[in-house]
């Protein structure tokens, strides 16, 4: 896949992945743009990559460097908007993907953002809190160059929380010399978070997985489930459905896969990662399954919501759901799309199914600004307004055009950016 396209000097060829994903699918919206593909190679760069060097002190005295990034993508209809994400696995070009898929979820559910992600390569598992609180400052200090309340705003992603965002806004605090709240959202609520913003992504998981039941006439009250990656987003999606009467049958998280045909009990099951970090270990289950077979569980709909490319060309076939819901970023690789639609599966896309997240991290920025905040009814009711909304103009474009939810997703988001593109011209 990555042969045909033009892969930027500043990465190796094996170097591409998530970035070689993302340039197709760019590649796949492209007849459909009109006029507007003149301007599609804005899409195919990002704007803006720092690199920088993270060191820090560990508690034994030694002295520990780390890689981090922060790539603002896309600008043109706002500030760069995305997460940063503490793994070990996280390279270039994974933040450059992230970057640009948030660039088309702000313009698909037109929030006026841009797209941007930061990272840093390291397992944070293997540090202490003295030592990830210094880790974050040092990156927040280095990357505070570019990132700013109406510049970059950064948020949690991948083992990232309430408390990193709160040493992110105090750090770039205290380097300006004012107390910038609006620098970050999914603060603490006693910094100027949001109400309803850690549930936010799974919550809108939620809201587009009952809107793409009813259209496949499927009752979410005894609907079997399946979810990979049971945090911040999985955790809460699960938690929401299993409210709704959905039956969680299997959770894959890093530590293992469990499940249990009656459905797992979900709110035992979060005492139990919140206690062991894991699913691994968990009592109620009834089996421990060999993690390859989670894709091919039984199950209604299948919730990927841990990493990139997990459904694969290698796995695709084996999966028995009739709906997926992407809660990761990029968990679908393009050929295992043309295999999910071959199938007669729906994938709900990332850009839409995830964008709850980014949603109320808008509202939170908003409430910064204005310094006034929204009671949490009223943020879950706005959030599910955009989000339905979001999910039948994307419904539409599909029926119209004849493309996958993705397709039609990028149709709606990519157009937004390049007609910003355009009508502010080219500097100089
Ligand atoms: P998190 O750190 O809270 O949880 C990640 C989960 O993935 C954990 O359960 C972890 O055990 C699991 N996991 C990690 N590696 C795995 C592996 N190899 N196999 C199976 N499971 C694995 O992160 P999160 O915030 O829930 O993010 C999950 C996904 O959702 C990411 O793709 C992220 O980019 C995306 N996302 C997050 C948000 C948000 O607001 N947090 C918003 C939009 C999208």
């Amino acid at each position: 896949m990555s042969t045909q396209h033009q892969i930027p000097s500043y990465l190796t060829p094996h170097e591409t992945g998530p970035w070689a994903v993302y340039l197709e699918q760019i590649d796949r919206v492209t007849p459909y743009l009109g006029h507007l593909s003149r301007w599609v190679e804005t899409l195919k760069r990002p704007k803006r990559i720092l690199v920088v060097d993270v060191p820090i002190e560990r508690d034994d005295g030694s002295i520990a460097h780390f890689e981090g990034y922060r790539v603002q993508h896309n600008t043109s209809r706002g500030p760069g908007k995305g997460g940063v994400r503490f793994h070990q696995d996280v390279t270039l070009s994974e933040v450059m993907a992230l970057s640009a898929w948030m660039t088309i979820k702000n313009s698909a559910v037109n929030v006026p953002y841009g797209g941007a992600k930061g990272g840093i390569r390291v397992d944070p598992k293997t540090l202490s809190h003295g030592e990830l609180m210094r880790m974050t400052r040092r990156y927040t200090s280095e990357i505070g160059i570019i990132i700013g309340p109406d510049k970059d705003i950064p948020a949690p992603d991948v083992n990232t929380n309430e408390q990193t965002m709160a040493w992110m806004m105090d750090t770039y605090s205290m380097n300006e010399g004012r107390t910038a709240t609006g620098v970050v959202t999914g603060k603490p609520i006693s910094l100027g978070g949001s109400l309803g913003r850690r549930e936010a992504t799974g919550r809108g998981v939620f809201v587009v997985g009952c809107e793409a039941a009813s259209k496949r006439g499927l009752d979410i009250a005894g609907a079997k489930i399946a979810v990979q990656g049971f945090g911040n987003v999985g955790g809460i999606a699960a938690r929401l459905f299993a409210e709704a009467g959905a039956k969680i049958v299997a959770v894959q998280d890093h530590g293992g896969t469990i499940f249990h045909s009656n459905g797992l009990n979900v709110h035992k099951l979060l005492e139990h990662v919140a206690a062991h970090g894991s699913v691994a270990g968990f009592e109620g289950a009834e089996a421990v399954l060999p993690d390859q077979e989670f894709f091919a569980v039984h199950c209604d709909i299948l919730i990927p919501a841990a990493l990139e490319q997990q459904i694969t060309a290698a796995n695709a076939d084996q999966i028995k759901a009739k709906i997926i819901l992407e809660g990761a970023n990029g968990p679908t690789t393009p050929e295992a799309d043309d295999i999910l639609r071959d199938k007669g599966v729906l994938v709900v896309p990332d850009v839409i199914a995830n964008a709850g997240g980014v949603t109320v991290s808008y509202f939170e920025w908003v409430q910064d600004f204005s310094s006034y905040f929204w009671s949490e009814d009223e943020i879950n009711q706005r959030l599910t307004r955009i989000m339905k909304e979001a999910f039948h103009a994307v419904w539409q474009v599909t029926e119209d055009k004849s493309v996958s939810l993705r397709t039609a997703a990028f149709i709606i988001g990519c157009s937004r950016v390049l007609q910003a593109r355009e009508v502010r011209g080219l500097y100089p």
